[in-house]
């Protein structure tokens, strides 16, 4: 049984030298050619010694994802759907700019939060990524796309966003070893404020992401109250917005951007108010005394079948943004990318399988909780 190298940081493959008796700066050798150069085969890698490139086809392969399908927009954005096995599959989106290249990338089979407004979130939960399974999506875009793009030695990918599907610090254990390796000289050499965690609010694992590898923070809020994200995004019946808030505020001092990014999905009729942009503005210029240093995104929902949702009105989103930036927050409206193949946010679920039946349980449940949604607190937050 070989092990993939792309399951290791530096760290991890140092060591795995180390038990093939080969010292650990041969690591620095090995990775090179995998995440500069994108190689897969150990012949290739002419300037390893000899002792260790005759022992690794034996121990170790490099291998990515097996490509189910690949979509190109109109505008530049390209799709790739990866399949993980079991009838799993997850998606990588890739959006050039002007001045970047951005690289959406999932971190699990499904999701298991739930988020009301979320096509992965109706799906279910399958399975965490390994910490391979999250590097191949990048190392096969990468090296993909200097050749499609006629680009040869030039690194294409300036910057990655764990925002595709899942919740990546519900996987944080496979997900810190991936950062790294987008962090390190010797692999990709992002900088630490070009790669984002966008997480739903896992309140402990944002303190250990502020310790074990401090990124970019994006926070999916979506409602100015508990009652309101209670229903949109359940995750806060554990960790309601308080927690959140007082968490970012102590991920600041490690992060390398001076404010946290808050997403906002516009609901017609749900969450889109002035009243709630007045709530939402007073919520995070007050929290803790202080207030929270934040940018607002706010993000057109994208409707998808039996979600029961629609986008709110243009004039509508301008007036809530106009709302935050006149009081002093400075908010943007995203632009919507790849709508013609899916792509944009919210949208990742493609044709993969619900293998959990999460999404009739899910349905099930939010028939039950709908009517008391705004009457009883939720019990995890009374305890
Ligand atoms: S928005 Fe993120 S956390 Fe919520 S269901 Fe979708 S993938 Fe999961």
């Amino acid at each position: 049984m070989t092990v993939n190298l792309l399951d290791f940081d530096l760290e991890g493959l140092a060591a795995f030298c180390e038990q093939l008796g080969e010292k650990r700066f041969r690591a620095t050798q090995l990775f090179r050619w995998i995440h500069h150069k994108g190689a897969s085969d150990f012949a290739q890698m002419t300037d390893l010694a000899r002792s260790l490139r005759e022992k690794l086809p034996a121990a170790a392969r490099i291998t990515g994802l097996p490509v189910l399908s690949r979509q190109d927009s109109a505008d530049g954005t390209i799709k790739w759907l990866f399949d993980v096995g079991d009838g799993n599959a997850v998606e990588t989106v890739f959006i050039p700019e002007d001045d970047r290249g951005t690289l959406c990338v999932s971190s699990q089979a499904g999701c298991a939060v739930g988020c009301r407004f979320c096509s992965t979130g109706h799906q279910g939960f399958s399975r965490n990524l390994t910490t391979g399974e999250i590097l191949a999506q990048l190392w096969q875009a990468e090296f993909f796309l200097r050749q499609h793009l006629n680009r040869p030695g030039e690194r294409v990918i300036t910057n990655v966003v764990m925002m595709g599907m899942g919740e990546p610090l519900q996987n944080i254990h496979a997900l810190i070893p991936a950062l790294k390796v987008m962090l390190d000289d010797h692999a990709y050499g992002l900088s630490r404020r070009r790669v984002t965690v966008s997480t739903s609010g896992v309140v402990p694992m944002i303190d250990r992401l502020a310790q074990e590898c401090p990124v970019a923070l994006a926070v999916s809020l979506h409602a100015p109250n508990d009652p309101l994200r209670d229903d949109l995004v359940p995750l806060n019946r554990k960790y309601p917005i308080a927690e959140l808030l007082d968490a970012c505020l102590r991920y600041l001092p490690a992060a390398p951007r001076d404010f946290i990014t808050f997403e906002y999905c516009m609901l017609d009729g749900v969450n889109d108010t002035p009243e709630h942009a007045r709530e939402l503005l007073k919520l995070l210029r007050e929290h803790g005394g202080r207030g929270v240093p934040c940018k607002i995104n706010l993000i057109p929902f994208n409707p998808f079948p039996d979600s029961g949702l629609r986008c709110s009105p243009r004039a509508v989103v301008q007036r809530f943004g106009q709302i935050l930036n006149e009081g002093g927050i400075v908010t943007t409206i995203r632009k919507t990318r790849g709508d013609d193949i899916d792509a944009a946010c919210g949208q990742l679920a493609g044709d993969v399988l619900d293998r959990t039946d999460a999404a009739r349980r899910l349905a099930q449940r939010r028939a039950v909780e709908q009517p008391i949604r705004f009457v009883t607190p939720h019990p995890e937050r009374q305890a």
